[in-house]
């Protein structure tokens, strides 16, 4: 049966942030992105693109002011979240949408033992009485990988290394079984083993309870592995979206074919990396036309002067490139 709604429908949604020096950075652009229960959609791009705002915004955390919310609408489960009160977005998050950070460290009290926190949050969210949270909370230390024993729910966070802190975080995010689960660089900080025992523990997870994974990264490589679709962002616009398969054999915006590039391949020992030149814009000095047309190898006089607006190409693949479709040239080289 097609569900009613989707589990996540962001709808054209527009955010500036109004500076101390009285300018406007503009850090969403109508920013639109489906993702349905049980998929894992990627939000890729550069530092500074716009990702964590977008993350932001849905955990109702986005501060207003110095944030506006221009224009647009974030749906969950069909229900507009950007005009809930306070205590409804409170509810909603840690129960109905987990989050999970690049340092665990923002969101583990250092204060408070693993154990406390997740069965507060039990306790909290599920009302559930004392010793049936400890029995949870043993049962999801060990779904993340740890021994089924009390250790790891009597240390504290600084007790435990950085992979096993991220564990201990995924725990507490699913802990009141989430349909939706932010990963913000979930493994970023962590070396090349650990972050594929992270990845595969979110991937299972989402199976597992058919949860909807925004997964945020800035490396095209690492969401190939996991990503049913991704969205490609560059200065606050969606500027590419399919999925992954799609993506992956045809890409079609420079940006995009860029970023490609500069996924390392273990195939290819010594090949040389190729790095996009130049910065991500600063929200505050977007360029006119296309934004990416200080760096696009591609630029033309026009993509100065208008915005490239995002057409459909094919099976619901999106893209916003004046050229797609007029010529192709080859960036590899
Ligand atoms: Fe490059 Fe022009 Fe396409 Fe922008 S519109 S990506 S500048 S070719």
């Amino acid at each position: 049966m097609v569900p009613e709604y989707e589990l996540l429908d962001i709808q054209g949604l527009d955010v500036s942030f109004r500076q101390e020096h009285r300018t406007t950075a503009h850090a969403l652009r109508s920013v639109d992105l489906i993702l349905s229960s049980g998929e894992t959609h990627a939000l890729v791009g550069e530092s500074g693109s716009g990702k964590t705002v977008t993350a932001t915004c849905i955990m109702g955390l986005l501060p207003t002011p110095p944030a506006t919310v221009n224009r647009g609408q974030v749906f969950f489960k069909g229900k507009n979240l950007l005009s809930l009160s306070e205590n409804e977005k409170r509810r909603l998050r840690g129960k109905e949408i987990g989050m999970i950070f690049q340092e665990p460290g923002k969101y583990l009290n250092p204060a408070y033992k693993i154990g406390e926190q997740i069965i507060e949050t039990l306790m909290l969210h599920l009302k559930m009485n004392r010793s049936s949270a400890i029995k949870r909370a043993l049962e999801l230390l060990s779904l993340v990988g740890f021994n089924k024993n009390k250790r790891i729910l009597n240390s504290y966070p600084h007790e435990l290394s950085g992979g096993m802190k991220q564990r201990a975080m995924i725990a507490m995010a699913i802990c009141c079984r989430p349909s939706l689960l932010i990963a913000d660089e979930p493994t970023t900080a962590l070396d090349v083993t650990l972050q594929l025992q992270i990845l595969n523990l979110i991937h299972r997870l989402k199976d597992q309870f058919s949860i909807g994974v925004l997964f945020i990264s800035h490396d095209l490589g690492v969401v190939k592995e996991i990503a049913d679709k991704i969205s490609v962002i560059y200065a606050g616009k969606i500027i590419e979206s399919t999925t992954t398969n799609q993506l992956f054999e045809n890409p079609r915006h420079p940006y995009t074919r860029l970023l490609m590039l500069s996924i390392p391949d273990a195939t290819k020992r010594g090949s040389r990396l190729r790095s996009i030149p130049g910065a991500v814009p600063d929200a505050e000095h977007i360029p006119s036309g296309c934004s990416f047309h200080p760096r696009c190898p591609l630029a033309e006089p026009d993509c100065r002067k208008s915005i490239p607006p995002t057409k459909t190409y094919g099976d619901n693949h999106t893209a916003a490139c004046f050229l797609i479709g007029k010529k192709w040239i080859d960036l590899s080289t």
